[in-house]
């Protein structure tokens, strides 16, 4: 007899498979990122349905086949509704489930992670009035921990060259060399640009979890494009190794 596993999981991925079915990624409590099959799961009398939804947090239960993991039953928990309900919150949530569908690739528990995405989520969905700026700071929140987590956390406090103190007048970010450069060092270190002293402050809120803090920041648009700038540039030089 099959063995059935059970745990909790948030639903990352959702793709349409054959006639009726459809694979799903899963974000796991207890296994990390699994792709387990829905059989039949597009049929409206399906009752794996209610509880396979994008960012739904459920309990899955599913046994291991040859080639797949098959799902035998999902039970809904948390639908997020006021994410659900609001464009702008929606839209952060898609950034949050397409980024980790690009960065977590195998199965692996990490209660860390877990825990990131919980927390996420929650606050997303909970804090009714936020400010515009607020809102897209969660996701470079959820981005550069997600990051850490994965053992991408960026130096921030010495150069990465030198190891020298850093001049907050003159800072310089290497993607490829994952952290910050003093000036003197930044014409060996080609790929290096020069940044503004107010995102790096915002980066080492933010690595720190200080989410108090963060929410209390007052973020104009040219400090907002030029976090979206870096986090996107050192986005990119990850997911070309
Ligand atoms: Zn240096």
């Amino acid at each position: 007899m099959a063995v059935h596993y059970r745990t909790q999981g948030l639903i990352l991925e959702k793709n349409d498979l054959r006639e009726a079915d459809r694979l799903f990624a899963i974000y796991t409590e207890d296994f990390g990122k699994l792709k387990v099959l829905g059989k039949s799961v597009r049929k409206i009398k399906s009752k794996l349905r209610g509880g396979m939804e994008l960012f739904y947090l459920s309990e899955v239960e599913f046994i291991q086949g040859k080639t797949f993991k098959t799902l035998t039953d999902a039970i809904l928990i948390e639908n997020f509704k006021n994410i659900r309900g609001d464009l702008k919150k929606l839209k952060i949530a898609y950034q949050i489930i397409g980024v980790s569908n690009q960065l977590i690739k195998g199965e692996e528990r990490d209660l860390k992670i877990w825990e990131l995405f919980s927390d996420i989520f929650n606050k997303l969905n909970n804090n009714w009035s936020l400010r515009f700026d607020y809102q897209s700071l969660i996701y470079y929140y959820f981005l550069w921990n997600l990051l850490s987590l994965l053992g991408y956390r960026p130096q921030l406090y010495q150069c990465i060259i030198c190891q020298g103190k850093l001049n907050p007048a003159n800072l310089y970010f290497s993607s490829k060399g994952g952290g910050l450069v003093c000036k003197t060092c930044s014409g060996k270190e080609k790929y290096s640009q020069r940044t503004n002293p107010d995102v790096v402050k915002i980066l080492r809120i933010i690595l720190k979890e200080d989410f108090t803090t963060l929410s209390r920041l007052k973020i104009d648009r040219i400090h907002e494009k030029l976090l979206k700038d870096i986090s996107n540039d050192y986005l990119k030089q990850i997911l070309n190794k």
